[in-house]
């Protein structure tokens, strides 16, 4: 089996996608089911979805990966490969620019081989229908010539199953969505199973790591695999320098009240988005876009990092009207909130 990645890089401690520091290390992505931790109702339905075809010897239906960035949908196409004991080719929705390119790609897989399609809501339109003949009867139907004497033909494709991951599934067109038998959407994890996660990853960076520690990485790292391997890393060069090389409770809080963190896992965009909303607009509700141009972060960011987390945790709403924070948030935040003005459905009692 080969694995290809097309990596892209930014540099933040809670941004969820992939960064510089992710790599050059050994790898901590899981490459088994049994490794891959959480997202129970997921892999429940997979394994049956990948029995099936085996037994039938076809290749498995078109799965389609959804949810926030870091939670594992990359990860999960490799040990669907791994499984199925096929080859998988990793590329992106903006990495294939022309049709030709996607041609190309599907024109060199071999039977039942699995193409990954990261943020596949990215394609170009002119790109996506060469995948729909593709998924649906695995053939690429080409143009060749050009004006009356042009003509199409059609090639055939070794069978594939094309994995599609996507952190808005609400963006893909329908005809594309509707073309996947298998839509999986995954949740943000437990701190329980960031834990086991965290302590997988200590045991194979050789990093000793009390339970407390791994826990206090666990319940700070927003629900996200990626960000609590990334804080796991920081918080490791602080217990090596100053606590014997040891996770304890009191390195990893150090290590992440240090780095803004603060325990509920909030960075200082998360602070400046809340206060932006309780002190510019009342609490809201204000509209996504008014909100990134008033902190300056990208409203596509707010939406896909930023506001997941935030809402699991019951500090924002989203309404028909824009966003609101809730009473839980200003108390977090220790601001005052000015009740008259609150929505009734999200003051708490006793503020
Ligand atoms: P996505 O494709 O959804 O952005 P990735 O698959 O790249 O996320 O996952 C990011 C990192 O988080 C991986 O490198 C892996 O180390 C870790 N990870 C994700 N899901 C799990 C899981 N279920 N169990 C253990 N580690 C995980």
């Amino acid at each position: 089996m080969s694995i290809e990645f097309d990596d892209d890089f930014s540099e933040r401690i809670v941004t969820t996608s992939q960064t510089s520091e992710d790599s050059g290390e050994p790898s901590l992505r899981p490459k088994t089911m049994t490794e891959y931790i959480g997202q129970a109702k997921a892999k429940e339905n997979l394994a049956v979805f990948i029995e099936a075809a085996r037994r039938r010897g076809e290749p498995l239906d078109h799965v389609l990966l959804y949810g926030p960035p870091g939670l594992g949908k990359t990860t999960l196409a490799g040990i669907i490969a791994n499984e199925m004991g096929v080859n998988i080719r990793v590329t992106s929705g903006p990495a294939i620019e022309k049709a030709g390119d996607l041609a190309a790609l599907l024109t060199n897989l071999s039977e039942n081989d699995i193409l990954f399609i990261d943020e596949i809501h990215r394609l170009d339109r002119s790109v996506e229908e060469i995948l729909y003949p593709a998924m649906e009867d695995y053939a690429l139907d080409i143009i060749i010539g050009k004006g009356p004497s042009a003509r199409s033909i059609r090639l055939d494709l070794p069978k594939f199953t094309l994995i599609g991951a996507t952190t808005r599934a609400g963006q893909m067109t329908s005809p594309l969505r509707d073309r996947f038998g298998v839509m999986l959407r995954l949740e943000l994890y437990s701190p329980e199973e960031l834990q086991q996660i965290v302590a997988r990853s200590a045991e194979i960076l050789q990093v000793k790591a009390e339970p407390e520690g791994t826990y206090e990485i666990a319940r700070r790292s927003r629900g996200t695999p990626r960000i609590a391997n990334r804080m796991l890393r920081r918080v490791r060069d602080f217990a090596e320098v100053r606590f014997d090389g040891v996770i304890t409770r009191e390195a990893a809080d150090i290590a992440l009240r240090a780095l803004e963190i603060d325990e509920l896992g909030l960075d200082s965009v998360d602070r400046r988005m809340l206060r932006s909303i309780m002190t510019a607009f009342d609490g809201g509700p204000v509209g996504l876009d008014t909100l990134a141009a008033t902190i300056g972060e990208e409203a596509v960011t707010l939406e896909d990092v930023y506001e997941p987390y935030l809402m699991q945790i019951g500090f924002l709403n989203r309404t028909p009207r824009g966003r609101c924070v809730t009473a839980l948030a200003y108390e977090h935040l220790d601001i005052n909130p000015d009740i008259s003005k609150m929505p009734e459905q999200f003051r708490l009692d006793g503020i």
